[in-house]
């Protein structure tokens, strides 16, 4: 049903509208203000299809009544007819269809003619609510739609940026996994380097050994090249360890007080003589007190860093002088070794931190080394809580310095250590019945002679099997020196076997593998010790000493 308002201050003619709609407009329902603000109150509430004003009213009139439905949103689209008893004056009417009347009516109205106004009036309004919900679907389709458009860009960019990273990002993995390659490749080609270079001193100067006609010089400093191949074939493996310790988090920390002018002190005398055969310059400074120069550190690991620091300055300084000291920041220690080598090339000052390194430099001189040392000791250095960098010129030198945390508050003073004595057997160790399971000749002889002066008898086995038989027919074995990697049965199971019928023999077991966990697997096996080989002779005597003190 269609919603018709009549605004008008005066009672007949509202009644007269009444009366005219009802015979009229039946369909219509008629809505009566007698004021504007009545009317416009209504307007709002009701949402009339068409509004008859008159204009003539006290204290708001039609005019002002029509500005405000106009410009109010909830009545803005509402037709008006607005009544004048002033007739056809135009000034009257533009004025009204300047602030929005829809159309005019003069008083006295005819009837017919009222009623076919309004009727226009609500045809006007259910076309233009029609338009206008259409233009609304219209709009909500077109928001939609460009939502959509926006998501499906939005999509296809984000599928293009997806594209492209994973394009990019394959052909950076690609990349690393051929760069990968080549550093292993060169990485294996320079360990083998560094292993067969050393292998071939040891070969050909032990063959020259065996000629008659060496003087007692000659046959000291081949011997002496032997064993300087033996210490660098030895390192190499070392770092090899080191590196697979770290990548696997297998290294722990030794912490204890250190003293670290003595170890500096230490460190000097240590490479003295090297330094100076290469006339080189060498010295040291200290930034603190020997007794205040005391801090918790790994004290192994600190020495093994310096160590490589020098080492490389040495290696790669050709004249001028190297130095190394210590300088006390607010809360640490920076250590320094510098020199006046060769120096590093400013694009290659962080990769020598990396892994496998060295062979990636195409050195025109060759100098020995795996290319490793400088990584673990950053590694080593990074989890005494400190850090290392490089300042370097190429063709004038490096600086390599590092920090360690100094925490003031143990002032110790550590007596610098004695010259360590030379160990022996304990005098009543003697007349030991030994058996040495060792699958290697040359080994076995090393073995057999350090132990020769505390057995009566010394026994043979070269596999797991023969040693679990010779200590089943000699129950009076007091030692078995087992090594843990042979063929047949192995150390670890031929250990196992023994113990079932053999609990009191001590057996030592000493395997080349030196990984962390070995020492536990052997000791599960039932070893009462471990130890790693290349077999140091003072460590050997110290387990067997203890063991039979
Ligand atoms: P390496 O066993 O080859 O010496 P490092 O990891 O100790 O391995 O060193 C990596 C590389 O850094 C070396 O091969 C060398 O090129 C460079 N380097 C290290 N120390 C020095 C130095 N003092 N002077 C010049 N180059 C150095």
């Amino acid at each position: 049903m269609k919603k018709i308002l009549a605004i008008d201050d005066q009672e007949d003619n509202l009644l007269s509208i009444k009366a005219l709609t009802k015979f009229y407009l039946p369909n219509c329902s008629l809505f009566l203000a007698q004021s504007g603000e009545e009317g416009i109150e209504i307007a709002r509430e009701e949402q009339p299809d068409t509004i008859l004003l008159d204009i003539i009213m006290p204290e708001m009139d039609g005019y002002e009544v029509c500005r405000i439905l106009k410009q109010d949103e909830r009545t803005k689209n509402i037709p008006i007819l607005m009544l004048s008893a002033l007739g056809q004056d135009t000034e009257i009417r533009v004025k009204g269809l300047d602030l929005g009347a829809d159309a005019f009516l003069a008083k006295p109205f005819i009837p017919t003619e009222l009623t076919s106004q309004i009727n226009v009036m609500l045809r006007i309004k259910e076309v233009e609510d029609m338009l206008r919900m259409e233009k609304e679907v219209l709009e909500e389709t077109v928001k939609e739609r460009t939502k959509e458009l926006y998501v499906i860009n939005i999509k296809q960019k984000a599928d293009i940026i997806k594209l492209t990273k994973t394009e990019e990002e394959l052909k950076i993995a690609l990349e690393k996994a051929t760069e990968s390659d080549r550093l292993k490749i060169a990485f294996l080609q320079n360990i083998s380097h560094e292993i067969r270079t050393p292998m071939n001193g040891i070969y050909g100067f032990s063959e020259l050994l065996r000629s008659n006609h060496l003087s007692g010089d000659e046959q000291q400093s081949y011997i002496d090249i032997i064993m300087k191949s033996g210490d660098r074939m030895l390192n190499t493996l070392n770092d090899i360890m080191d590196i697979s310790r770290l990548e696997t988090g297998n290294v722990a920390l030794n912490i204890s007080t250190t003293n670290v002018n003595d170890e500096l002190e230490n460190l000097l005398i240590l490479f003295r003589p090297e330094v100076e055969k290469k006339g080189l310059q060498f010295n040291y400074t200290t930034d603190l007190q020997t007794a205040d120069a005391v801090i918790e550190t790994d004290s192994d690991k600190l020495h093994s860093v310096m160590f490589n620091l020098i080492s490389n300055s040495i290696k790669y300084s050709h004249n001028g002088n190297i130095e190394f000291g210590y300088v006390k920041k607010e809360d640490c220690l920076e250590f320094y070794v510098s020199d006046t080598g060769i120096g590093i090339p400013a694009e290659r000052q962080n990769a020598i931190f990396d892994r496998f390194v060295k062979s990636d430099i195409e050195d025109k001189e060759v100098y020995e080394g795996s290319g490793l040392g400088l990584s673990i000791s950053k590694a080593y250095i990074e989890m005494l809580k400190g850090s290392m960098w490089v300042d370097s010129v190429e063709g004038q030198g490096s600086k390599f310095y590092f920090t360690l945390p100094y925490y003031p508050t143990s002032r110790l003073i550590i007596e610098s250590d004695a010259e360590s004595p030379v160990i022996q057997f304990e005098e009543h160790i003697e007349g030991l019945k030994i058996l040495i399971v060792e699958d290697d000749l040359t080994a076995t002889e090393y073995l057999d002679i350090i132990v020769q002066d505390i057995s009566t008898t010394i026994l043979h086995a070269s596999n797991g099997s023969e040693a679990i038989n010779l200590c089943q027919n000699n129950s009076d074995i007091d030692l078995i020196l087992m090594d843990l990697k042979m063929p047949i049965i192995d150390g670890y199971e031929a250990t196992k076997q023994i113990r079932e019928f053999n609990k009191q023999v001590i057996i030592v077991a000493q395997t080349a593998f030196a990984l962390v966990g070995d020492r536990e697997k052997a000791l599960n096996a039932g070893c009462d010790e471990y130890i790693s080989k290349p077999l140091n002779k003072t460590a050997l005597i110290e387990i067997i000493n203890r063991l039979f003190g």
